[in-house]
């Protein structure tokens, strides 16, 4: 039997905005044998993976392990939340999917609606959380159908001022953008393996403040499998309430080693020099191509950024081209599907590869718009 292990000449080739890129020791370290999930050898492994992502999310509180995609932990974190309206926070297609949770829980659901690409401002969200007496808000730090940021320490902000619990959809923000949970007082964040972490897809992480686990048990219909009450209880024990999926925790394991060895600031700093690298490409080819940055600048997430298209032409069409050159970018996701294309900047990648990877995708326009 072979092992197989990604060729060098591949790895760096793949910018999708998730599932990113996996270390070949970090997809090697899943096919170790199985151990009981209720023995010793597990609690260990738990108690450092538990190490490792506190330092990841900035926070001494227990980070909830889950055996599912991120949308799972969204759906936890809407259903640990008692009975009430709650406001939600649409700018793009997975802040849409919050309130849609809100909706299908069985939630009355007020939103403020922003235009895709854009940001609100924690002045908006303020007057919203004035009008109503809501019992929680819900926001996503890092749109990656738009590659648009929010500031969620001043949203966070002007809600606990109001008394009401923001949870916040980090799935690509933790890992590529600043995010310190308890130096910001975050009340709930949330994200999966796959995107900025850079680990295999099929896990999900979150924090809660004490304040929002101490009204969890108020909160009616919390279902099973996603029953934050039941998290806590077990995180305690280095342990999962159910079966986990345990061969993606050796992989991230492995992976938070990683982590800690660059360290989160480093680990920001690099992809802010990648989105600044990919900002820099658009505007220098924005006159030649027609092309240009969905987000506006100060408010541009540094793991993603949406590129808008010139008329003629898709989001997927220059992903073929780009495909045919050796490198994988995301298409255009939610009601900006046709008329962007994104770019991945986020988990292992390394400028020298990014640019790598600008280079096939100026080739490709080049060729797509004979200009
Ligand atoms: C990918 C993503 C999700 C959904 O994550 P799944 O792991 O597919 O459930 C939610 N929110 C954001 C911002 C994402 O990027």
């Amino acid at each position: 039997m072979t092992t197989t292990t990604m060729p060098d000449t591949t790895f760096g080739t793949f910018f999708l905005p998730g599932p990113t890129e996996v270390r070949p020791e970090v997809l090697q370290a899943m096919t170790r044998p199985m151990i009981a999930h209720r023995g010793r050898e597990f609690e260990a492994m738990f108690a450092r993976i538990q190490e490792g992502l506190r330092e990841v999310f900035g926070t001494a509180r227990p980070v909830f392990v889950s055996s599912s995609s991120a949308t799972g932990l969204m759906e936890a974190a809407v259903r640990g939340v008692p009975q009430g309206p709650i406001l939600s926070v649409v700018n793009g297609a997975f802040s849409e999917r919050f309130a849609q949770i809100v909706r299908q829980t069985d939630r009355e659901l007020d939103v403020l609606d922003v235009e895709p690409g854009q940001v609100a401002t924690p002045d908006e969200v303020a007057a919203r959380l004035r009008a109503r007496r809501y019992t929680a808000m819900t926001v996503v730090h890092s749109e990656t159908s738009t590659g648009a940021l929010h500031d969620v320490r001043a949203i966070r902000a002007v809600a606990a001022e109001a008394g009401v619990p923001c949870l916040v959809d980090s799935v690509t923000g933790v890992g590529g953008a600043e995010l310190r949970f308890d130096d910001w007082s975050l009340d709930l964040a949330l994200t999966g393996s796959q995107k900025a972490l850079a680990m295999p897809p099929g896990l999900a992480f979150a924090v809660a403040s004490e304040g929002y686990m101490a009204n969890v048990t108020r909160a009616s219909a919390r279902g099973l499998y996603f029953d934050l009450a039941e998290f806590e209880e077990y995180v305690k024990k280095n342990q999962t309430p159910n079966t986990p999926a345990t061969s993606l925790l050796y992989a991230a394991e492995v992976q938070l080693a990683h982590l800690r060895a660059e360290t989160m600031p480093a680990r920001w700093a690099r992809h802010a020099a990648m989105a600044a690298q990919t900002h820099r490409w658009v505007d220098e080819r924005a006159a030649r191509f027609g092309i240009g940055i969905l987000a506006p600048a100060g408010h541009r997430s540094p793991t993603v950024t949406a590129v808008t298209v010139p008329d003629g032409i898709t989001g997927d069409d220059i992903v073929r081209a780009v495909k045919a050159r050796g490198f994988t970018l995301g298409s255009g996701y939610g009601t900006v599907k046709t008329r962007t294309f994104r770019v991945g900047h986020m988990g292992d990648h390394t400028p020298d590869r990014l640019a790598a990877c600008l280079d096939a995708t100026e080739d490709a326009l080049a060729e797509l718009l004979g200009r």
